[in-house]
């Protein structure tokens, strides 16, 4: 009986032989019909539970599997896993730099703005106390009043100097996620084909800042102030959308991609020691 079951062995769960892909193996103490089983049956049976004993044993003879990880896990948590915390810090440090930006900004006579502007338009004239309007060399209107709104208005600095702020640290994240994730992940191929999208949209959002500012700024400069801080008021969303799906990710590959990940050893391969100190024993008491 025994060697029939030892020449044809099957599945203790779908009662196959052994597929392709897929051998048989004797995770347990367990003999006869019970012996053998699938690695991906076991996977199975072993995912639904994950939470009980039956993740880590034989519920039939309590042995526990010999589990062995191809890969060392990956870091789930890159920063923080409670995103009220994140958000609270964002916002707190985003309108720290803001005013601190804003107080060197009056007593550098605006270099940040010049700065931006120099790349763009030479000439400004930046005294005008009109709105919306500043005069260049030929004493021709252009529709520069960025300055103006941020030297004479109330609201206005304070809306663009959080903007600029928060596109600072999106920007700083950004570069800070991908060394972090570059450094740390050990399956870079396969980790970055998934984020991909999501931190190319990450980056795009960060640099809305720039692309706005020299598509508006001349043109309609209150208007670029309110649309550019309703979207750096999303910054952080989109910060912990990244971090969201980074960790779905991790978790895919940590627990839940077990045919690539892990594997279990057969017991009796790996403890033939332990039996044969087993029948010694046996075999002395008799
Ligand atoms: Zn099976
Ligand atoms: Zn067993």
């Amino acid at each position: 009986m025994f060697d029939e079951l030892n020449e044809m062995p099957e599945c203790r769960i779908c009662y196959d032989g052994e597929k392709l892909n897929d051998s048989l193996i004797s995770p347990c103490k367990c003999k006869g019909t019970s012996k053998y089983i699938h690695m991906s049956c076991l996977s199975t049976w072993r995912h639904s539970n994950i939470d009980g004993d039956a993740y880590n044993k034989c519920m039939e003879c309590n042995q526990e599997y010999i589990i062995r990880k191809l890969y060392n896990d990956e870091l789930r948590y890159l920063f923080t896993n409670n995103f009220t915390k994140l958000y609270t810090v964002l916002y707190c440090l985003t309108w720290v730099n803001a005013l601190s930006i804003w107080s060197i900004e009056t007593t550098d006579n605006y270099l940040l703005i010049k700065t931006l502007n120099n790349n763009n338009q030479n000439n400004i004239l930046h005294d005008s106390t009109l709105y919306n309007i500043t005069l260049n060399n030929n004493n021709t209107l252009v529709g520069n009043g960025l300055l103006t709104l941020i030297k004479y208005d109330g609201l206005s600095p304070l809306l663009f100097y959080f903007s600029f702020s928060m596109f600072m640290e999106c920007l700083l994240f950004n570069m800070y996620f991908i060394l972090k994730t570059c450094l740390k992940i050990y399956r870079k191929k396969y980790y970055f084909n998934r984020i991909k999208k999501r931190y190319f949209l990450s980056v795009v959002y960060s640099f809305q800042f720039i692309i706005w500012y020299y598509l508006l700024v001349f043109k309609t400069p209150f208007f670029f102030i309110c649309l550019i801080f309703t979207m750096s008021i999303f910054g952080p969303y989109m910060i912990s959308q990244l971090l969201k799906k980074h960790e779905v990710i991790i978790l895919f590959m940590n627990e839940e991609n077990d045919n690539r990940g892990e594997f279990i050893l057969s017991f009796e391969e790996n403890n033939i020691e332990l039996e044969n100190n087993i029948e010694l024993e046996n075999i002395n008491n008799l």
